[in-house]
């Protein structure tokens, strides 16, 4: 038989899947992989199930139903003040991960280089790769991953198109500082860059966090691609529904790649997810007070545990330093973890290109039900 494509030969299974699977296999309690292991808010199941039974059944219009560009729209203009028109700058698709996906493929071609800050979220690298684009990596130091300016400048050249942010930082829990995101956004001017703005963790933040959406710095909305997902912000991952705001000629670009690959997005869900939308300004108090919990009360027994780090102020991961605790890198103390002590995190090595700084750390999930973590915290003691 002849081969498969030459470009998927460097691709492996996902961090995650592996992950996933040695916890089942091993009886360990999963802290890796990024889901909730509880179900998102009753009244928007309820609305799914009254969209399927009014008859919102067959194929959506391939960029989004009609109600959920709008009320994407309608929640940048509420919070953030960003205005999109949404029949020409906004698009639905399954997931951030499509959105990712189809942003690369519209925007970046063989030769082009995509700047990544690591760690990075793993579908960045597959994607620009596909693309035929070339990955810059540029490491967000520890402790504080903070991005050098100067080793950002260096990696800048004529044949660079985009800058990929995430904001609030998956793995890190990292809340970019205004200043910081000015930084990025001065060096996208001075060199005509686009920046993909991945924000699916925007409504996630702690203890008085802002997150600032690159767009509304200074100049930055046409050259920002933003994307969020409804599987982050409702807690519903299986729903599958992210989006992509960006400018007209962009979103034009980004929807003739996505009419390719999935042409249409499940519509009684689309219909959900804007009838949720909606309620965001009663919702996301409540959601953040839960995960806050959550937050507080696994921060603090990682400390008793005697891990030492800064509280991270978003997303739902905590980067811990395993130094302190072990000889063994990431990997070698995570598959002990889980063999040893039946809690499964996920190596951080996997998030990087150039540095090692990520042996140095494992990721813990805390989007967990109480029961979850109390039992990771109860199998982790002595440690
Ligand atoms: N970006 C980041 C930073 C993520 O953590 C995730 C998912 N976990 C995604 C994108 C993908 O989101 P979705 O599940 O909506 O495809
Ligand atoms: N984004 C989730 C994480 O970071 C996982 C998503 C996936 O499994 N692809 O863990």
């Amino acid at each position: 038989m002849k081969p498969v494509a030459p470009r998927i030969n460097e691709f492996q299974d996902s961090i995650f899947g592996v992950i996933s699977r040695l916890a089942r296999e091993n009886g360990a309690v999963n802290l890796g992989q990024g889901f909730p292991d509880f179900d998102g808010p009753e009244f928007l199941k309820k609305i799914a199930g009254q969209k399927i039974h009014e008859g919102h059944n067959q194929y959506a219009p391939f960029h989004g139903t009609q109600n959920l560009r709008e009320e994407i729209s309608s929640y940048y203009q509420r919070f953030y003040q960003l205005k999109y028109d949404p029949d020409a700058e906004v698009s639905v698709t399954v997931g951030a991960t499509e959105a990712i996906f189809v942003t690369m493929m519209a925007m970046i071609g063989p030769g082009d280089e995509v700047i990544v800050l690591e760690p990075f979220y793993d579908s960045y690298i597959a994607s620009i790769k596909m693309a035929g684009g070339v990955v810059v990596p540029v490491t967000m130091h520890a402790p504080m991953f903070s991005v050098n300016m100067a080793e950002l400048k260096r990696a800048i050249t004529p044949k660079t198109k985009m800058i990929i942010v995430n904001n609030p930082h998956n793995p890190t829990g990292k809340v970019w500082l205004k200043e910081e995101l000015q930084e990025v956004a001065d060096l996208a001017l001075a060199n005509d860059l686009y920046v993909m703005s991945d924000e699916v963790y925007e409504f996630l933040v702690f203890d008085g966090a802002r997150h600032i959406p690159t767009a509304t710095l200074n100049d930055m909305k046409e050259r920002t691609i933003t994307i969020s997902s409804a599987g982050k912000t409702f807690g519903l991952t299986g729903w599958k529904i992210g989006w992509i705001c960006a400018n007209k000629e962009v979103s034009r670009a980004v929807r003739l790649v996505h009419q390719y690959v999935t042409f249409a997005v499940s519509t009684p869900i689309q219909e959900a997810v804007a009838e949720g939308l909606k309620s965001l300004e009663t919702y996301i108090p409540e959601f953040q007070a839960t995960y806050k919990a959550k937050r507080d009360f696994f921060y603090e027994e990682m400390i008793k545990l005697g891990f030492n780090f800064p509280k991270p102020l978003g997303t739902y991961f905590m980067m811990v330093p395993i130094k302190d605790k072990t000889e063994l890198n990431d990997v070698d103390f995570a598959m002990k973890l889980i063999k040893d002590y039946r809690v499964a995190t996920v190596p951080p090595s996997a998030f990087y290109l150039k540095s090692t700084e990520g042996a140095g750390y494992l990721r813990f999930c805390f989007a967990k039900k109480e029961e979850t973590l109390n039992e990771a915290v109860k199998n982790l003691q002595g440690l």
